[in-house]
C-alpha cells in the first residue's frame, strides 16, 4: 500500500506516495495519539467533507491536541488530494498525530502532524456478498465505557479491538464482527454502525459509547424522510430473534445489508433496499443526480 503511484498531503506539501514517512519513535505509533476520518468523494465532491473535518478536529480536542489548521484549511486539503489523485469517486483518509520531539506518555510539545490520502474503495465488503447480505460474527470485544476511553473520538487506539474483533471474524469465514458495548448491550460492527428493522420500525443502539456515524444520521434523517419511525434505544442480544431485517452503514460501508448475525436470519427487504437507494442518491452531486434522471 505504501508503493503506490501519486502524491499525499503531508503538514501542508505534496509529497510522493512512497515518501509520505514517519519516524519510528513518532509518539503516535508508541501511545495511540492519533486520530483520523474516512470520508467518500462521489463524483467529486466529498459528501458531507464539513462533517467528517469537524469531527476530526473534535476527536484531536478530546485526546487534548489542537490539530494547527482551520476546517476550512483541512477541507481545502481533502479537496486538492483529490483533484491531484485525479479521482473523482475515492475515499479520503485525513490523519492527525503527535509527532517523535519527546518519548514518553507526556508529549505536550511534540508537533501535530497531519496527511490526507486518497485512494479507490469502491466497496468496503465484497459487492456479491453486499448484495445478499454480509454474516456477521459476533465479537469477543466489547466496546469500552466511555469513562474508560474516548468513545466519541476517531481515535486510532479504540480500533485495536476493532482489528482483533475483524481477524477473528474473517478467520472464523464471517465478513465482519457485531460487538457489544461494555453492559453486553448490542454496539456496532468494527467500522459501521448497525440498524434492524421490525413491523416497519427501524431500531437502532443510543450512541452512547460509540462513533454516532455520518452515515448513520444520513440514514435516520433518509428514513424519516419515508416516513419511518426511528427508534434508538438499548437493543440486548437477546432481542436479535425477533428483527426481520438487519444492515449495517458507514462511509466505507454505505448501506450493506446483513443476512446472519451468528445463529440468527435476515432478510435484504424492501426497507433496506429502498434505503441502500436513498443513500446512493443522497451521496451523489446535485448536477450528476440531474444528468441521471
Ligand atoms: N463505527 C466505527 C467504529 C467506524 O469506524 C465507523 C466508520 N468511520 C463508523 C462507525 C461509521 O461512521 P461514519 O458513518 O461517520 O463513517
Amino acid at each position: 500500500f505504501d508503493q503506490r503511484e501519486g502524491v499525499i498531503w503531508f503538514d501542508g506539501a505534496f509529497v510522493p506516495w512512497a515518501d509520505a514517512k514517519v519516524h519510528v519513535l513518532t509518539h503516535a505509533l508508541h501511545y495511540a495519539s492519533a486520530v483520523f476520518e474516512g470520508e467518500r468523494a462521489y463524483g467529486g465532491r466529498i459528501f458531507k467533507m464539513r462533517e467528517h473535518n469537524q469531527r476530526l478536529i473534535e476527536s484531536a480536542r478530546l485526546l487534548d491536541f489542537e490539530i494547527p489548521y482551520s476546517v476550512e484549511e483541512i477541507d481545502r486539503a481533502c479537496e486538492e488530494t483529490l483533484a491531484r489523485q485525479g479521482f473523482v469517486d475515492a475515499y479520503v483518509r485525513p490523519i492527525a498525530w503527535r509527532g517523535s520531539e519527546m518519548m514518553g506518555v507526556a508529549a505536550q510539545n511534540n508537533t501535530i502532524h497531519l496527511a490526507i490520502a486518497v485512494w479507490q474503495w469502491p466497496s468496503y465488503f465484497d459487492p456479491a456478498q453486499r448484495l445478499k447480505g454480509i454474516r456477521l460474527d459476533m465479537a469477543q470485544w466489547r466496546r469500552p465505557d466511555p469513562k474508560t476511553a474516548p468513545s466519541k473520538a476517531k481515535a486510532t487506539g479504540l480500533y485495536m479491538i476493532c482489528t482483533m474483533s475483524k481477524h477473528a471474524a474473517e478467520r472464523r469465514g464471517y465478513a465482519d464482527a457485531l460487538m457489544l458495548d461494555w453492559r453486553g448491550q448490542v454496539a456496532e460492527c468494527t467500522g459501521a454502525n448497525i440498524f434492524f428493522v421490525k413491523d416497519g420500525k427501524l431500531h437502532t443502539p443510543t450512541p452512547d459509547c460509540f462513533l454516532d456515524g455520518i452515515t448513520r444520521r444520513t440514514v435516520i434523517d433518509l428514513a424519516r424522510k419515508r416516513g419511518v419511525d426511528v427508534v434508538e434505544r438499548a437493543i440486548l442480544p437477546e432481542e436479535l430473534a425477533d428483527f426481520e431485517q438487519c444492515f449495517i452503514c458507514g462511509t466505507a460501508a454505505e448501506v450493506t445489508p446483513v443476512s446472519e448475525i451468528a445463529e440468527h436470519r435476515f432478510v435484504v427487504g424492501d426497507l433496506t433496499q429502498a434505503l441502500m437507494n436513498d443513500y446512493q442518491a443522497v451521496v451523489q452531486p446535485a448536477e450528476a443526480a440531474v444528468a441521471a434522471a
